[in-house]
């Protein structure tokens, strides 16, 4: 068989990917190895609570993602995150619940920092630039000093990334500041001076984020071919041979692939990009939810979510209040808490078995919020490989990619490894490639 072009991947990059290029073509199709599209975007419904296995909410801060939700014609169905409860993210100080400062005035009087502490913030001003790549914990520490870096900055990552902040890529993962930095000198002076633009939303959809990529693969319903498993991939003259577990194999001209990096080295033909690929270390996460009756929870919750740094001493990285933040994913009496466990730092807990786990984070969240009944809904999902690390050695990766794609044309390495890992750099990523590649 033949076809132009095949993307490899159903996740939100190949399913974007595919969105965009049929504005261009039909010749094309997408191969899922799952039963099921969507990748890691994963929304089960579980009696009267929608559950978001993976991510829980998309940033709206790129064109390229209104123009896929207008594609699909749900833009106007967006259900934005409630914007009093996005303001109130906690950390703990003491093992109590305390709001992380949003303005001035909260920061000043916040008791997470230590004066001094506070007074090391305002002395970023004076910090020369940084002249080449390093960990986010020798930039942030050389900013803003330690205190932040530790209180501050490692529970908010570790929240996004689940990783370790000194084997982290400054300039990757922290793009804004990084940039801010390079530009301004300063961090604190480039907030000042910058453009103004107004602050990006969250959202997710009635029905879960599941919605988008089932949406897309009904769209592409002729074209994709799940429980179809890339067992190899050859190089002939002028086109790509491409073996399967249950198919004949398919010559094709263009590949786009799009599947995590531990998958893609298994397939590729080209020693020198599978040694590449096979440095990048993915952190396990266990998502648990929690369904309570708000009548057993003593302490009313309110705001987003907290998160927890290391010190704390806590089995679990951070928690979502998911029925503040989007109030349709309970009933009215109902409050659902989404619970992400792992990372770098808790490695070990993703290998213990959930029950086990289970009743940890319950008697740690039973404690904290003065609950003092059983949750009626508990459910777990497992990620063994949830997210990839951006480790200092990314720069050596997004090179070793872009020689491989130079030395092979028509071969494109997209995916969260290295180009961002939210689902809107995923988006951002599929109609840049098309746009300006294919
Ligand atoms: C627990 C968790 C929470 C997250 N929360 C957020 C959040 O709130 N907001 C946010 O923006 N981002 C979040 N993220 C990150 C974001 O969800 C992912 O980076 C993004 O969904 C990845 O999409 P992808 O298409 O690049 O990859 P994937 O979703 O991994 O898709 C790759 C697809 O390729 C398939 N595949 C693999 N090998 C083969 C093969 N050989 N042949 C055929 N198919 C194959 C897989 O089955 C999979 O479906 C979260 C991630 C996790 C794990």
């Amino acid at each position: 068989m033949n076809t132009h072009t095949v993307i490899i991947g159903g996740g939100i990059s190949g399913l974007s990917a595919a969105n965009f290029l049929s504005k261009k073509t039909s010749n094309f199709i997408i191969v899922e190895s799952d039963k099921r599209p969507g990748g890691i975007i994963n929304t089960s419904l579980e009696g009267g609570y929608i559950c978001e296995n993976g991510p829980n909410t998309i940033l709206d801060n790129n064109p390229a993602i209104i123009e896929l939700l207008k594609d699909l014609n749900v833009h106007e169905d967006l259900i934005y995150a409630n914007n009093e409860k996005i303001k109130k993210r906690y950390l703990l100080v003491n093992d109590r619940l305390t709001k992380i400062p949003m303005n001035f005035f909260d920061f000043v009087t916040t008791p997470i920092l230590s004066i001094y502490s506070k007074f090391r913030v305002f002395f970023e001003i004076f910090i020369s630039r940084h002249k080449i790549n390093t960990s986010v914990k020798d930039f942030i520490s050389t900013r803003f000093g330690n205190e932040f870096h530790n209180k501050i900055i490692v529970p908010f990552l570790t929240g996004i990334y689940a990783d370790d902040t000194s084997k982290m890529s400054a300039k990757n993962t922290l793009k804004i500041l990084w940039k801010l930095e390079q530009k301004f000198g300063s961090i604190i002076i480039g907030l000042f001076k910058k453009e103004k633009t107004p602050p990006a939303k969250i959202f997710t959809l009635d029905g879960g984020l599941s919605k988008i990529t089932s949406l897309l693969s009904d769209k592409f319903q002729n074209q994709i071919l799940l429980e179809t498993k890339v067992k190899g991939i050859k190089k002939e003259s002028n086109s790509y041979k491409i073996s399967f577990n249950n198919r004949e194999d398919i010559v094709c001209k263009n590949i786009i692939s799009t599947i995590p990096a531990y998958s893609l080295k298994e397939i590729i033909f080209d020693n020198r990009i599978k040694k590449a690929l096979s440095k990048v270390d993915y952190n396990p996460i266990d998502v648990f939810h929690f369904g309570f009756n708000k009548k057993d929870i003593k302490n009313e919750i309110d705001g987003f979510g907290l998160l927890t740094k290391p010190e704390d001493r806590k089995s679990f990285l951070g928690i979502l209040f998911s029925s503040n933040i989007f109030s349709h994913v309970s009933g009215k009496d109902k409050f659902l808490m989404t619970v992400l466990v792992g990372g770098k730092r808790q490695k070990e807990l993703c290998e213990l078995p959930p029950k086990k786990i289970e009743k940890i984070i319950l008697d740690e969240i039973f404690k904290l919020f003065k609950i003092n009944s059983n949750p009626e809904l508990i459910k777990h999902f497992r990620w063994k490989n949830g997210i990839p690390s951006y480790s200092m050695m990314i720069s050596s990766l997004e090179d070793e990619i872009k020689y491989f794609e130079n030395k092979n044309s028509n071969f494109s390495i997209i995916g969260n490894y290295h180009l961002g890992v939210s689902v809107s750099d995923c988006i951002n990523n599929a109609k840049n490639l098309i746009e300006n590649k294919l």
